[in-house]
């Protein structure tokens, strides 16, 4: 399968259209951008590593019942995926406090939850990504009641499995954010990436930041880090 025309660049990925209309390839970029496109970077070797490791969870994933946009890797930073409709509803879940979490209920990071929490947020650059309720993401239209609930046990679904995964390789799965899509049939796939860009990852012994946060927050040791979590998963898994 070879590329086509550029369907869409957004901040991390190029999107081109493939012969065949049901698939797309995804080319992952070193290009790290953060608070909604403020702060812009490179992360050098970031494409490569969030291809492979997106593809080895979702992969992973797909075993354990869980349907994904997955085809086939085709080479270090692009991947043949399942084209859907995205569903515009970033959907986050939480074990521990932290980010915007942390910020906006006034509670340090750390605190550890009793259970899992699961937020949306409005798929939408332009506005910032607000937070919004289920009630909310049925008056926009943007999923059906079915939808919505599919979604959560999927999301819930995929903490779990992704928790087992990250504490074989020594570290804490804070945060993360999925997407889901819809295949021509409406069947809902889980869609977009997994990986340090979109999870939150500490060190279980040292609460180390392994992920995003080292380049949001200016803490260095970037790309060692991407590199650190890439070893300890071909290692766990
Ligand atoms: P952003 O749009 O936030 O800048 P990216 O740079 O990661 O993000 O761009 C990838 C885009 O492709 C995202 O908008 C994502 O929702 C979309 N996408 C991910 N997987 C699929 C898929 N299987 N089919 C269609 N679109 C997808
Ligand atoms: N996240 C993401 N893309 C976004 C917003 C959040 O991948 O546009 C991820 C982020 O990496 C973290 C989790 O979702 O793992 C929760 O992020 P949070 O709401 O705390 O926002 P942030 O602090 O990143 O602004």
């Amino acid at each position: 399968m070879e590329k086509q025309e550029l369907l869409y660049e957004g901040k991390a990925k190029k999107v081109y259209a493939t012969q065949d209309p049901h698939l797309l390839i995804v080319s992952y970029k070193d290009d790290a951008t953060a608070f909604n496109g403020l702060k812009k970077g490179t992360i050098q070797g970031k494409g490569a590593i969030n291809n492979q490791m997106s593809n080895l969870l979702m992969a992973r994933l797909e075993k354990e019942g869980i349907p994904t946009h997955l085809v086939e890797e085709l080479n270090s930073r692009e991947t043949l995926v399942k084209k859907v409709s995205i569903v515009p509803l970033e959907v986050i879940v939480r074990n521990i406090a932290a980010g915007s979490f942390s910020k906006r209920y006034g509670v340090e990071e750390g605190m550890v939850f009793d259970a899992p929490t699961l937020e949306f947020s409005y798929k939408n650059d332009s506005l910032g990504d607000p937070l919004l309720n289920d009630d909310h993401a049925l008056a926009l239209g943007l999923a059906s009641r079915e939808e919505l609930t599919l979604i959560r046990t999927y999301a819930l679904a995929v903490n779990r499995l992704l928790q087992e995964t990250w504490r074989v390789c020594g570290i804490t799965l804070v945060d993360f954010k999925v997407e889901f899509g819809r295949l021509e049939d409406g069947t809902i796939v889980l869609a977009d990436e997994i990986s340090p860009d979109t999870c939150r990852l500490w060190d279980a012994s040292t609460q180390e930041k392994l992920d995003k946060d080292r380049f949001r927050r200016d803490l260095g040791g970037v790309e060692e880090a991407y590199i650190q979590v890439m070893e300890r998963l071909t290692r766990g898994l």
